[in-house]
């Protein structure tokens, strides 16, 4: 038996209710911005301990969304040179300027010093990335840097459905949290995204920008650069079915990390990415650094053709300044980045992992970490 790289969990009551959901809005022809856009919005809040939730068309939707309503456009805005090519690319879609900063060779986050480094009179927002799920226990520091530089923080939580730091939330630590449900992440519906805020202003220019900019629904009158990034009823039917899992899910998740954990410690020479204290990753991925020297291509090959393990995706393989489209930052130098980018492997996690799969997972690194770095 092969283990993939991701599988997709709808068990058979989840598919009926959807199918129960689409049914329905067939029928009554609301398809968009309608109840299930709402309930989506308010179990996500809820389940976050969020006082508002705008759901969008796309994760990258939701952080273009909250950098429009912060006006970042000619000015810098610090991202991490770890993250999704999608955390720029929403800065530069707003107008901002991506200013590029190393990471925390701990989390892979963006930690106070090395957001420091980088800050310039003109910075209009930072945007902090949970990599793999993991909540940083230098966020705290971070949003206190921020608040004394009067500078907005934003989470781009795309990884961290459920994840928290000293029982805070992913999401709902700066101005606004970006999340998106793109099928490979913890909770899907399908594409989709949404936006956490405790703010009500920032709250209605979300829902102003998601309609085309429109001042009201029932109005023509288009009062911002919006466009159209509503989420779909049928997305949302998916998403708030899915989300009902996901403590589940991530209590599958977090036992399978901690049998990689054991295994991995007990290795060496492949380092895992632990939990710090405090903080508890919902373990979007797990992920591992290999040893310097042994090529991340043969590891995976033989994990999967001599074991059947496919290795998921890593966050990332490129740090954004050697992304081509990047290419005005390839200049930089920023040595952790470069690291955990060049030598990070992802031990597949998955939502209703089964224990054998856990074993042949297990197995399968092992008996390839000894091999190549033997
Ligand atoms: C997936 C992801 C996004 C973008 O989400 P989409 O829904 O695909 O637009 C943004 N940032 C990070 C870190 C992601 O992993």
């Amino acid at each position: 038996m092969a283990v993939p790289a991701a599988r997709i969990v709808f068990d058979d009551a989840d598919r009926a209710a959807v199918a129960e959901a689409v049914t329905e809005m067939l029928g009554t022809g609301a398809l968009t911005l309608g109840p299930w856009t709402q309930r989506f919005e308010q179990s996500f809040a809820t389940e976050h301990g969020a006082s508002h939730a705008v759901a969008v068309a796309s994760g990258t939707a939701a952080l273009e969304i909250v950098l429009r309503t912060l006006d970042v456009r000619g000015r810098d805005v610090v991202v991490p040179a770890v993250t999704f090519y999608a955390t720029a690319g929403a800065v530069l879609h707003a107008g901002g300027r991506p200013v590029l900063a190393d990471v925390d060779p701990d989390t892979l986050a963006l930690s106070a010093a090395t957001v420091e480094a980088v800050l310039t009179p003109d910075t209009a927002a930072v945007v902090l990335v949970h990599i793999g799920g993991l909540v940083s226990p230098g966020v705290d520091a971070l949003a206190a840097l921020c608040e004394a530089r009067g500078i907005p923080l934003v989470e781009d939580a795309a990884h961290a459905h459920g994840s928290s730091f000293q029982g805070r939330p992913a999401g709902t630590f700066g101005v606004a949290g970006a999340f998106s449900f793109y099928p490979t992440k913890v909770v899907t519906s399908g594409e989709g995204g949404m936006i956490l805020t405790e703010s009500p202003e920032l709250r209605d220019e979300a829902r102003i920008h998601r309609d085309q900019g429109k001042g009201s629904f029932g109005t023509n009158h288009h009062v911002r650069e919006g466009a159209s990034w509503r989420l779909s009823e049928a997305n949302a039917a998916v998403g708030t079915v899915h989300l009902r899992r996901l403590k589940e899910f991530v209590e599958t998740r977090r036992r399978v990390a901690g049998r990689y954990d054991a295994a991995l410690t007990a290795l060496d020479g492949l380092t895992p990415v632990l939990e710090p204290p405090g903080s508890r990753s919902n373990y979007y991925k797990y992920v591992a650094l290999l040893p310097s020297g042994v090529d991340r291509a043969e590891f995976k090959r033989l994990c999967a053709e001599e074991h059947g393990v496919r290795l998921s995706g890593e966050v990332y393989d490129l740090p954004l300044h050697h992304q081509p489209v990047l290419s005005a930052h390839r200049d930089l130098r920023l040595p952790v980045a470069e690291d955990v980018c060049a030598r990070q492997v992802c031990l597949p996690v998955l939502s209703d992992m089964t224990e054998d799969e856990t074993d042949q997972v297990i197995d399968a690194v092992t008996a390839v970490h000894r091999r190549l770095a033997g």
